[in-house]
């Protein structure tokens, strides 16, 4: 069965990724790693998160993916020793020279071939298997049939992404970024330009049109719809791929543990209930995809046609489910929750507790603060609040707001 890999943008995430169902976890340090915006990990951070995700049977991916120039060399090979010693299971890269740096510093760290060296082609992969690499990210632009020929023809280890947020580019091979605000998106500083509102003209060229939808606030010709492959799981295993990775570092504990979770269930229903059970039961994890803060979903180029794949009336995701809160500890002796708070909520409030193994309401009768102080409402972000509760909840279980399916 394939491994599922998920994003741990910081602690947090890490942990509640494996609490939902990841079998590997891929997070960045503060420097080499797409995604600067990202808390990301210093050493200390970095040392703890491997060793949790190890004590706990899991892998840890290191991303070193940014497309490197000389002055990064100074520092890199020490980066990649210390990522040695701490055993990390793989290193995912993107450039060349990073690529023969972590041969030559770190030789005993298998590595994984980022998705932004848009490996498109099996010629490619035969490279990179050449050059020691044992396992591809492929690009997200290929049909299930260029995947599956490519699985034919590789000995590596393929990787796909199945979920996530997608560039209007080659997989972050993009200069729009850095042209328009300075942030450059092959650095990890991606400022999104492509999620901005555009209006097109086009002065010197009468005659060739250009298909744009729009409003009256203008359109969003290169946002990019989110990725979904859930009903394509089945294809993708028997096409031979080996990992399916979730996208994400920079979005909310409450994505990683919706998508890990989803993901999670039909990995294992494929394997222990079959293809049928898979049927049965994918509307109702789509619902629950559904619920999470995203743009409109696409296919992107699996079934290998033009799938309508811009968001053209919005910029940012939709959410559908506030965010709580993060359960932080359970008294079994006083039946205390402990909540580190994300977004408001008060007495009376109709919640649930999303955890790994179920669903449960619960009906915000009593709240206190830190103190053991009565409130009506926690209002204030990252603020640990009390609420009594029957049964244990693991830790790491997301408080959220019932909504309405959409
Ligand atoms: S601006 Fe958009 S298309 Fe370009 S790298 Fe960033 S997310 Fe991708």
């Amino acid at each position: 069965m394939a491994e599922l890999v998920l994003p741990g943008g910081d602690l947090e995430k890490l942990y509640t990724a494996v609490l939902f169902g990841a079998d590997a976890v891929y997070l960045g340090g503060k420097e080499f790693s797409l995604r600067a915006y990202a808390a990301n990990f210093d050493p200390g951070t970095m040392a703890e998160g491997v060793s949790w995700l190890h004590k706990n049977n899991k892998k840890a991916y290191i991303t070193v993916n940014i497309l490197a120039h000389n002055q990064d060399f100074a520092r890199l090979p020490a980066y990649l020793e210390k990522l040695q010693e701490l055993k990390v299971d793989a290193l995912i890269i993107s450039d060349l020279g990073v690529f023969r740096s972590a041969r030559k510093y770190a030789p005993a760290i298998p590595i994984t071939v980022s998705t932004q060296a848009n490996v498109c082609n099996y010629e490619a992969a035969a490279l990179y298997e050449e050059l020691g690499a044992r396992r591809v990210v492929l690009a997200r632009e290929l049909s299930l049939d260029e995947i599956a020929h490519i699985c034919y023809k590789t000995q590596l280890e393929v990787e796909v992404f199945i979920h996530g947020a997608m560039c209007s580019s080659y997989s972050g091979r993009c200069m729009l970024s850095s042209f328009m605000t300075g942030r450059s998106a092959n650095q990890g500083e991606c400022a999104y330009p492509c999620r901005y509102r555009y209006r097109v003209m086009e002065e010197q060229r009468p005659g060739q049109w250009f298909s744009v939808t729009e409003d009256e606030r203008g359109t969003y010709i290169f946002n990019s719809r989110d990725l979904c492959l859930l009903d394509n799981i089945p294809d993708l295993l028997a096409a031979g791929v080996k990992a399916l990775k979730v996208e994400g570092r920079m979005k909310s504990p409450l994505y990683v543990a919706c998508t890990a979770k989803v993901y999670r269930d039909a990995l294992d229903c494929l394997k222990l209930e079959g293809i049928e059970e898979f049927i049965n039961r994918k509307d109702l994890w789509q619902q629950e995809l559904d619920r999470i803060a995203s743009r409109p979903y696409t296919s992107g180029f699996i079934s290998g046609q033009d799938t309508y794949m811009q968001d053209l009336k919005n910029s940012p995701p939709m959410s559908r489910t506030d965010f709580c809160g993060t359960v932080t500890a359970f008294n079994q002796e006083q039946k205390i929750l402990y909540i580190r708070q994300r977004s408001p909520f008060g007495l009376n409030d109709d919640l649930e507790l999303f955890t790994p193994s179920a669903l449960l309401p619960i009906t915000i009768s009593e709240l206190y603060d830190e103190t053991g102080t009565p409130i009506e409402y926690a209002r204030h972000p990252l603020q640990t609040v009390r609420i009594p509760y029957p049964f244990p909840v693991p830790e790491y279980s997301v408080l959220r707001r019932r909504a309405a399916f959409v």
